[in-house]
């Protein structure tokens, strides 16, 4: 199979914002970047064949390997290898490799790296949101992790080399924050940030071919194609909000936000997903374990103590994309109405999978013959609220209030009140479980149809 013509497509489609970006994506293609191997243009890129183009498909194709600097050659110098260089990586051919490492990346970052000291420092601390990895004797966490686990994890990128360290790039001279692996190196970007650019791989590729002048007399092979699978299943994180001892609306919340949570995860895993709980039941108490509470629980309410809690259990388990439940609750009559929040501060995502779940939110009601009094995406931090909601939604606060970061950029995660257990009619709806399976086939429509559109 070749994929010639797919690959033009997406160079046209995706070089210009690169092209426009500046910096280490700015260097990623230019006319006469390619001279190394004859004077190639961007109308004709080297072509991507057989279970190369399957692999570079599914695991970030251009944005995160950058296009291919050579035909695929049989490399003399690693006794016959089957390798294509890309800019930001090189992939080997292992025929004789189980199928989840038939392609794999060349050990371009160990090589690189070499014996620099930073590869035996010792580890950074490792809390919540932090794997320690006792291979190498270093840790990730963060947004690092999160690309990482992402973009196929050990199989792909390898062990993490160093921590996370900030090195003035060879590409274009400026100092970024940096985390090297056996196959790549982490530059996070935050010119970028929000978009699908903010971490992006170094050009270890083209570092690499630069070394190499006699790949460009290298004559062309064929890759043949293979069994690799598409990509790997999406893991959704589902958070049933509050718990036993703290019960939320009228006490008797929890309960509601677990059997939604049930429903939605039977559906989820019937499509294919993998799907993980913060809570699977009644018994799990998020606030006991201290592990998922920040360092300073004395400076913080019990409502952002607890959104704290759930929000570390969801940063545990990985989630391609999170959704925290809960049911709403008024101070003072009976309330009424369905809201979605989402975080501006965790990225632009947040805000179109907000939009996407309350509208189905609102389809799910209808169907069971309801109009709420409004139907509603909402930030979360402009209408003030800075405990509870927001620090589940990844916000780490001062103890003022006063929100200062967010621990899930990039991660698309909402917090959905879809009705009120204070008003009688709104509550005889929760309470029917008719309404719970709707929405529940809500909650997997928008998540179907977020990804559907993801870039
Ligand atoms: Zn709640």
């Amino acid at each position: 199979m070749t994929v010639r013509r797919p690959v033009r497509a997406l160079l046209l489609l995706l070089l210009l914002p690169l092209w426009l970006g500046g910096a280490g994506a700015g260097r990623v293609v230019s006319a006469t970047d390619q001279t190394a191997n004859g004077a190639r243009t961007l109308a004709e890129p080297y072509p991507v064949a057989g279970v190369f183009a399957r692999f570079w498909a599914a695991h970030g194709g251009l944005a995160r390997f950058g296009v291919a600097l050579s035909p695929a050659v049989a490399d003399p110098a690693a006794d016959g290898l089957i390798v294509q260089w890309f800019e930001r990586a090189r992939f080997e051919l292992h025929p004789e490799a189980p199928t989840p490492y038939l392609v794999q990346l060349t050990l371009f970052g160990s090589a690189a790296l070499g014996a620099r000291p930073e590869r035996g420092a010792p580890p950074a601390t490792c809390a919540d949101d932090c794997r320690l990895f006792t291979e190498t004797a270093h840790t990730l966490r963060g947004r690092f992790a999160r690309y990482w686990s992402a973009g196929g994890g050990l199989s792909v990128f390898g062990f993490p080399l160093t921590e996370e360290i900030r090195e003035v790039s060879a590409t274009d001279g400026r100092e970024y924050l940096v985390q090297w692996f056996e196959r790549a190196r982490f530059e996070y970007h935050p010119e970028y940030g929000g978009t699908a650019h903010e971490i992006l791989l170094g050009h270890l590729g083209r570092e690499a071919l630069a070394g190499r002048p006699d790949v460009a007399g290298l004559p062309q092979v064929a890759v043949p194609d293979g069994p690799l699978p598409a990509s790997r299943p999406r893991t959704i994180v589902l958070d049933p909000g509050h718990d036993r001892t703290t019960g939320g609306a009228s006490g008797i919340e929890y309960r509601d936000t677990l059997r939604t949570a049930l429903a939605i995860e039977s559906r989820l895993v019937a499509r294919g997903y993998v799907v993980r709980l913060t809570r699977p039941g009644d018994d799990a108490v998020l606030m006991n374990d201290p592990a998922l509470l920040p360092v300073d629980p004395g400076s913080h309410d019990a409502g952002y103590l607890e959104g704290y809690a759930h929000a570390s259990k969801i940063l545990s388990l990985d989630p391609d994309l999170a959704v925290s439940i809960h049911y709403n609750a008024a101070p003072t009559g009976p309330g009424g109405g369905s809201l979605t929040f989402y975080c501006d501060l965790g990225g632009p995502q947040n805000a179109r999978l907000a939009r996407l779940i309350q509208a189905e939110i609102s389809v799910a009601l209808h169907e069971r013959g309801y109009t709420p009094p409004y139907s509603r995406a909402e930030e979360d931090g402009a209408i003030g609220k800075t405990y509870g909601h927001l620090a589940t939604l990844g916000n780490v606060n001062d103890p003022s209030g006063q929100a200062i970061g967010n621990r899930m950029s990039g991660l698309p995660i909402v917090l959905t009140e879809a009705l009120f257990e204070t008003n009688p009619t709104e509550r005889a709806l929760i309470a029917d479980d008719a309404t719970i399976a709707r929405l529940a086939e809500g909650y997997v429509r928008a998540i179907e149809s977020y990804f559907a559109d993801a870039p």
